[in-house]
């Protein structure tokens, strides 16, 4: 037992490193700056806080957005052969409660969420309410460590057509059932467009997933899997990666929420999980 424990500790430790955290101690020398992979902004009543779930920088390649027929065009508008791109997960303070929108990949596949939260003195515990946005396995990966629920106090709130297409009509073996399981008693199924707790309101953007959901929160809108590449996808936004499951559908809420955001006059704060550098799209590049 004792020796499972150092064993645990030399994982933890090597997986503290590979997330580029720095040693506390060094930390506390420079107490104004936020720890290595963390944003924190406010915006009006709410403190987001930007969580990178990766290491170093993420770029997504050119090819994977090519499409049926989008090669010359791609290249041409991406002249860098890749675009800019991260994991993120967000995490909104407000009313004395903590909301985490998506988990990442989870630390057994080297996602660094947990340790984000560590560098702030927050533990899985204190997380209220978790939202997700699609089960793909970058978003609900950090669910689960072997088969226990990562988030032990956490209620859940997940869109029920994506809850459906995993879960109800898919493999009962896969990564998603199991985490669903694991969360059984506090599992919350809404429907398009409701309000969850502390004024959340859900938003359906299908297509990259079947039950792809977008949230909106005040001021702050969280884009999840709208774009996987930024500054490519605002160029043209019918391009779509390979991961969009409908890309007729994916490029119909593209349009969509861009056009929502256009039409909030730029008062809206938009995040999304694989925006590039700390996941808040700049709008004015
Ligand atoms: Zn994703």
């Amino acid at each position: 037992m004792k020796q499972m424990k150092w064993l645990a500790g030399v994982a933890f430790l090597s997986f503290l490193a590979s997330c580029g955290n720095v040693k506390k101690e060094t930390a506390s020398t420079e107490a104004s700056a936020p720890p290595q992979g963390v944003t924190v902004q406010g915006i009006d009543q709410l403190k987001l806080t930007t969580l990178k779930d990766n290491e170093g920088d993420k770029r997504m390649p050119n090819k994977l957005f090519y499409g049926l027929r989008d090669s010359a065009h791609v290249e041409l508008l991406s002249p860098e052969g890749s675009v800019a791109s991260s994991i993120h997960c967000f995490l909104v303070e407000t009313e004395g409660k903590k909301v985490l929108f998506d988990t990442g990949n989870g630390a057994e596949n080297g996602g660094c969420l947990l340790m984000r939260l560590d560098s702030l003195g927050l533990s899985p515990a204190d997380i209220d309410y978790l939202v997700l946005t699609h089960f793909h396995n970058d978003h609900i990966g950090g669910m689960l460590q072997g088969d226990t629920a990562v988030f032990t106090r956490a209620e859940v709130y997940v869109p029920e057509t994506e809850y459906d297409h995993w879960v109800t009509k898919g493999d009962t073996t896969a990564f998603a059932a199991r985490a669903m399981r694991a969360y059984a008693g506090r599992l919350h199924r809404f429907a398009a467009n409701d309000t969850l707790p502390l004024g959340i309101l859900s938003l359906p953007a299908p297509g990259h997933t079947p039950g792809h959901t977008v949230y909106r929160m005040g001021r702050l809108l969280i884009a999840g899997d709208l774009m996987h590449g930024l500054e490519l996808q605002l160029q043209d936004l019918n391009l779509c990666p390979l991961f969009d499951m409908d890309r007729a559908e994916a490029v119909a809420s593209r349009k969509k929420y861009i056009e929502y955001v256009r039409q909030s006059n730029d008062s809206l704060i938009v995040a999304g999980m694989h925006f590039p550098d700390n996941g808040i799209w700049n709008k004015s590049e």
